[in-house]
C-alpha cells in the first residue's frame, strides 16, 4: 500500500483517538445498583459512538473536499474512501440515538417526537431537536445514496449530497450542551471546538474554490473536429499555468460559479504550457462546452490522479487497453514513450475511433481495433488490424506475443467494458497487481 494511504488511514484512526483518552470512566464495582450502572455504561457507550460518528462525518467533509488532492493526488482512492467512511460513518451515527434512547428508558417515538416529561425541559429538547434534523438530513443522504444513486441524475444526487455541510454545525451545537462526556472535560470539550474549526476551515475553501479561486485561467485558442461527437480543445495559460504529468486529469469550469467536471489532459505542449482535452459529447455539461468559442476564458484545476504513474509490476511490458474516448489517459504516453506498448482499441465502429491516423503512424502492427458494431465484409477489407465483437482474453492472446501473465494491464473506457476486460484477464489467471483501471466516473 501507498506511503500516502496508510498515513490517511493513521491520520484518520488518530483523530478519533482523544474521545477514549479524555473520558473518565465512572467506577462500575462502585455503584451498587447494577441495573443503573449498565444504564450509565450504555449511555457513555452511546455518546463516544455519537461522538466517533460525528468525527467520521467530519472526514466525509475533508475528503469530499478538492484541496485534498493537492496532499493526495489519487482522486479516485479518496472518492472510495469517502463512500466507505460514509457508510460506516452513518451506522455510528445510528446507533447513537438507539443506544441514547435504550439507555433513557425511552421508547422509539422519542426518535421523532418528545415526550411529556422532558417537554418542559426547553433548553434540553431544543438541543434534541437539533440532533434529530441532523440525523433526519443524514438519513435522508444516506438512503438516497444507498437505494437512489444510479436512478438519480448525477447532478441531482450531487446537490442533495450538499446537504452535508448543514449536519456537522448541527451537531456541534447539539453534543456539548447535552452531551454529558463533553461537558465532563475540559480537553475533550477543547478538542470538539478544534474540530468545529477545521469544518469552518474546510467549508471556507469549498466556498471560495466554488468562486474560482486558487483555479488558473485557461484561454481557449483552437478546437479541432476528432469524430463526430467528440472534440479537441487546446487551451493556453492566462495566469499559473498547470503542468500534469502523462495520463493525469484537471477539472474545467466554464463559469466563474458552476460545476467543474474532470477531463484528462490529452495533449501537453511542454513549451507553450498549452493543453488539450478530448472532450465526447455526454450530457449538459459537455454539450455547453462544446459550445465553447475560440478567446474564451474557463478556470482549470488540477492536476490530479495517478493512473499510468502507478507501480506497475517491474520486467512485465505495460499493454494499454482503451474503450472510445477512454484512450485520452494513454495518448501522451504513446507519442512520447520509447518502449513499444501495444494498445488494444475499442470502439463502435471505424468512423468513432479518436486520434485513429495519429495512433496507426506511432504503434503501426501494436495496435488492435476492436469494433462491436461493424459488419464482418467491411472488417475483412479494413486488415487484421481490425477484428470484431469486444476485447477479450482471446483477442488479447492472439495478439500479444507472450503469455497474458508476462503483462502489466492498464485499463479505461465504459464501465461495462472495463468490468468484462477485468473478469476476462482474471479468469485467465492474470493477478489484480498486473491490472489498473481508470474509471472515466466519480
Ligand atoms: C478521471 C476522469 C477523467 C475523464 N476524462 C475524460 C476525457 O478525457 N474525455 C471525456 O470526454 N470525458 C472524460 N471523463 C468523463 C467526463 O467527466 C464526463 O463525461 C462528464 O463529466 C459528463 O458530464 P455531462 O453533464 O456532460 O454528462 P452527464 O450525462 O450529466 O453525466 C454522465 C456521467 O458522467 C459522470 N459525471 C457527471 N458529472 C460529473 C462530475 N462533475 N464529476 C465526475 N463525474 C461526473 C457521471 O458518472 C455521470 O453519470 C472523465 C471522467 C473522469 C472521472
Amino acid at each position: 500500500m501507498k506511503f500516502y494511504k496508510i498515513t490517511l488511514y493513521l491520520i484518520i484512526l488518530a483523530s478519533i483517538l482523544p474521545i477514549f483518552l479524555f473520558i473518565d470512566f465512572p467506577d462500575y464495582s462502585a455503584i451498587s445498583d447494577k441495573s443503573l450502572a449498565n444504564d450509565l455504561y450504555i449511555g457513555i457507550f452511546a455518546s463516544i459512538i455519537g461522538l466517533v460518528g460525528g468525527i467520521l462525518l467530519l472526514w466525509l467533509v475533508i475528503l469530499g473536499n478538492r484541496f485534498i488532492d493537492k496532499v493526495i493526488p489519487d482522486l479516485i482512492w479518496v472518492n472510495s474512501l469517502h463512500k466507505k467512511i460514509g457508510k460506516y460513518g452513518y451506522l455510528f451515527i445510528l446507533m447513537h440515538p438507539l443506544l441514547t434512547i435504550y439507555s433513557y428508558g425511552e421508547n422509539l417515538l422519542y426518535l421523532f417526537l418528545p415526550n411529556e416529561l422532558t417537554l418542559n425541559q426547553t433548553e434540553f429538547e431544543t438541543h434534541v431537536a437539533i440532533g434529530r434534523i441532523a440525523f433526519y438530513t443524514l438519513t435522508f443522504i444516506a438512503l438516497t445514496s444507498i437505494f437512489l444513486r444510479k436512478k438519480l441524475s448525477y447532478r441531482l444526487w450531487k446537490r442533495m449530497h450538499f446537504l452535508s455541510y448543514i449536519i456537522f454545525p448541527l451537531i456541534f451545537i447539539h453534543a456539548p450542551e447535552i452531551g454529558s462526556l463533553l461537558n465532563a472535560d475540559k480537553s475533550l470539550m477543547l478538542y470538539w471546538d478544534l474540530l468545529a474549526l477545521i469544518f469552518a476551515i474546510t467549508f471556507i475553501f469549498k466556498i471560495l474554490f466554488h468562486f474560482g479561486l486558487f483555479r488558473s485561467k485557461y484561454r481557449l485558442v483552437e478546437v479541432k473536429e476528432i469524430t463526430h461527437d467528440t472534440k479537441e480543445f487546446v487551451f493556453e495559460p492566462v495566469n499559473t499555468p498547470i503542468l500534469p504529468k502523462m495520463g493525469q486529469y484537471i477539472y474545467i469550469q466554464s463559469d466563474e460559479i458552476g460545476e467543474g467536471h474532470p477531463f484528462t489532459v490529452a495533449r501537453l505542449d511542454k513549451q507553450t504550457k498549452k493543453l488539450s482535452l478530448a472532450i465526447k459529447t455526454s450530457g449538459d455539461f459537455t454539450r455547453k462546452l462544446l459550445k465553447l468559442n475560440v478567446g474564451e476564458i474557463v478556470l482549470l484545476d488540477g492536476a490530479y490522479g495517478v493512473f499510468t504513474q502507478e507501480d506497475s509490476i517491474q520486467g512485465k511490458e505495460d499493454v494499454y487497453i482503451a474503450g472510445g474516448i477512454g484512450i485520452t489517459p494513454f495518448l501522451d504516453n504513446l507519442r512520447h514513450c520509447s518502449d513499444e506498448k501495444h494498445l488494444f482499441f475499442g470502439n463502435k465502429t471505424v468512423n468513432d475511433i479518436p486520434y485513429s491516423e495519429e495512433l496507426d503512424k506511432i504503434l503501426g502492427e501494436r495496435i488492435t481495433h476492436v469494433l462491436s458494431n461493424q459488419s464482418s465484409e467491411e472488417l475483412e477489407s479494413l486488415g487484421t488490424k481490425f477484428k470484431s465483437g469486444y476485447i477479450s482474453s482471446k483477442i488479447l492472446k492472439d495478439y500479444l506475443k507472450n503469455d497474458l501473465l508476462a503483462y502489466n494491464f492498464y485499463i479505461c473506457g465504459p464501465p461495462v467494458m472495463m468490468k468484462f476486460v477485468e473478469a476476462e484477464l482474471k479468469n485467465s489467471g492474470v493477478s489484480s497487481k498486473q491490472i489498473f483501471m481508470e474509471r472515466f466516473s466519480i
